[in-house]
């Protein structure tokens, strides 16, 4: 055998490995210094080397860094600017295959060393359109794995992991309110009155508040503080609103996308161009077909709103009857909300022994006709709690009693006065939590609503009348979305969450829990599916709850426009080829 040869045969092992895994940080493949240095050269920021956000307290626990950190640690936007912080630090750390976990926890007393953990290594921090193209192509080359982040607010860790390589839309904050907007590619006549244009980090307040400055409203996602990306894994992922049972749900917003695809190229995609990949995009998920670099999204004229706030709650941690009754004629009158344009959210949350039941609801109140409807449904509504809480103390045992803090409606004179009055402060974020979920049908609902809400009464969580409506208006067709968004009455969402330092075991224990809950809710309807972006890592089969029938096609789109699959996310489009880690093909 010629010396030629043998060398050949000897490196075959290495050449098929490293076409079939990634590249990880620490591996022989990983590019070195000089490889980065050009990398450095053609991008327009210094490159990143993200940390986890609490490493200053392992520095000096006495530093205003460190102060800084504990300031910040629950606070959305504070995590949104630091490039190693996801929302949920649990995605910042790693568990080895024998139950140790990487991490870097804040509680510096448990004495834990601060390690990297799942935080990406190196990255870009990507200003234009040009610094992605280079970081994708540099990705792509090296056989990298890639993480996109733009806020860190995924709910499965997806915009992070362990070795990775970052590209960090964070700092493209540009906004462009378009006075008269056409597609790309799309003729003269089709024009759009003040359609906003939102780079890839600009996050829904930012977004609020310049819509609201031109007398326009997008729909949008809520958070404390509205950190929540208004142009990455929220629309991609589908997008939903208070606003959605009346006007549709992000991807039915969304006018055009543009995005750097795995071979670096730039396109704009709608539905004049590429319409193959702009029906992809709107609901095929996150770090899939490409990096999204800006979006262009249509608005409505401001209006104003009612508000129905409702908050009861009661001294035992399961629910008595009175609080069964009214949860379970909220559940019946669901898909009455949603036609009439009711969106929002109920919280049923255990603490310290008592059980607390919260709503809170908007509807557009454009016509005086259409509010007054809504508005007699939302107090019918209201009355018939009300006259539960006061027949619940009639026994005399505690136990029956329901305390109603709050049953009523109230108007605000637009819907940016209702969004700033209840959500541009408060903490939401920085607790380690894992979530399941599932899409409710409405005719499910209609038809065995005691069920459902016996069901729902056994898992601490919140529905999101979020469907319905107008998100129903809209084909199953038209969007690469999951259908099973179409014939939804209702998003519910259960979860469950563990202090620094647990073990293994126990969070697995919690993981079970939260198995359990999501299987019960999938009983509800197997037929239907999850939301992709506010969902569980545990999903049997992720490609049936999270894109039902659309899966194959989403498939086949994807390897159009990823013929080499740069992009892969946990329970994404084409992650069912890859091990768990998402590091080798299957
Ligand atoms: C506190 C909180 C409130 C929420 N409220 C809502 C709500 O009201 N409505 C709702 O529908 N959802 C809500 N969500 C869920 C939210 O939609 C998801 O967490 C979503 O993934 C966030 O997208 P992001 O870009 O901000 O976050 P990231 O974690 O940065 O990204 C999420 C995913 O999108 C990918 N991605 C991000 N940017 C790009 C890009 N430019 N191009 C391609 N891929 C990209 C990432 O790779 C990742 O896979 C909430 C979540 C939290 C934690």
């Amino acid at each position: 055998m010629s010396k030629s040869l043998l060398i050949f045969l000897l490196a075959l092992p290495q050449i098929s490995l490293a076409a079939r895994c990634r590249c990880l940080y620490g591996d022989l493949c990983w590019p070195n210094e000089s490889e980065f240095a050009q990398l450095s050269g053609q991008v327009s920021q210094p490159l990143l080397l993200p940390v986890p956000p609490a490493r200053p307290c392992y520095i000096s626990a006495n530093s205003s860094q460190c102060a800084e950190v504990i300031v910040g640690w629950n606070d959305g936007n504070w995590r949104a600017n630091q490039t190693g912080a996801m929302q949920s630090p649990n995605f910042e750390t790693f568990a080895f295959n024998n139950g140790t976990i990487d991490a870097c926890y804040i509680n510096t007393a448990l004495d834990v060393p601060c390690r990297q953990g799942s935080v990406s290594v190196i990255g870009v921090d990507a200003r234009s359109v040009g610094d992605i193209q280079a970081a994708v192509k540099f990705a792509a080359k090296h056989n990298l794995r890639l993480a996109v982040k733009n806020t860190g607010h995924d709910y499965l860790g997806r915009s992070d992991g362990r070795g990775s390589f970052l590209i960090w839309t964070h700092n493209m904050k540009n906004i462009t309110v378009n006075a008269l907007f056409t597609p790309a590619g799309a003729p003269a006549s089709e024009s759009y009155n003040h359609a906003i244009t939102l780079e890839a980090g600009v996050q829904w307040h930012e977004a609020y508040t310049a819509a609201n400055a031109s007398g326009r409203v997008l729909v949008g996602g809520v958070s404390a503080g509205g950190s929540v990306g208004a142009a990455g894994g929220w629309l991609l992922g589908g997008g939903h609103s208070a606003l959605s049972p009346s006007f549709g749900l992000g991807v039915d917003n969304v006018l055009e996308i543009s995005l750097v695809t795995s071979n670096g190229s730039f396109l704009v995609a709608n539905a004049h161009q590429h319409p193959d990949l702009f029906w992809a995009l709107r609901g095929g998920g996150g770090g899939t077909f490409g990096v999204v670099t800006s979006v262009t999204y249509r608005t409505r004229p401001s209006f104003p709103v009612i508000a129905a706030f409702l908050a009861a709650s009661i001294n035992a941690s399961s629910p008595n009857t009175a609080l069964s009754q009214a949860f379970t004629e909220l559940v019946r009158i669901t898909p009455q909300l949603t036609d009439e344009g009711w969106g929002g959210y109920t919280i049923f949350s255990p603490s310290n022994g008592s059980l607390f039941f919260t709503s809170l609801y908007i509807v557009p109140a454009a016509s005086p006709a259409s509010a007054g409807q809504a508005n007699a449904t939302m107090n019918a509504y209201f009355a018939y709690v009300q006259e539960l809480a006061a027949n619940s103390t009639q026994s005399g045992n505690p136990a029956d009693a329901v305390a109603l803090q709050a049953a009523f409606t109230t108007p605000f004179p637009t819907w940016y006065d209702w969004y700033a009055t209840l959500f541009t402060t408060g903490e939401q974020v920085g607790n380690n939590v894992e979530i399941g979920s599932w899409l409710l049908p409405r005719d499910v609902v209609e038809s065995d609503y005691e069920h459902v809400a016996e069901t729902l009464l056994t898992i601490p969580g919140i529905t999101c009348p979020v469907a319905g409506g107008a998100v129903s208006n809209v084909s199953s067709s038209a969007t690469g979305l999951n259908p099973a968004w179409r014939k939804a009455a209702a998003h519910v969402v259960g979860g469950v969450s563990w202090a620094e330092g647990a073990t293994i075991d126990e969070i697995n224990a919690l993981r079970d829990r939260l198995k359990n809950n999501t299987a019960k809710l999938r009983g509800l309807a197997p037929q239907s599916g999850a939301y992709f972006n506010e969902a569980s890592l545990y999903e049997p089969d992720p490609a049936h709850s999270f894109f039902g029938s659309h899966y194959t096609k989403l498939r086949a789109i994807k390897s159009v426009y990823d013929p080499i699959d740069l992009f892969i996310v946990a329970e994404g489009v084409g992650s069912d080829e890859w091990d768990k880690t998402l590091t080798c093909r299957k």
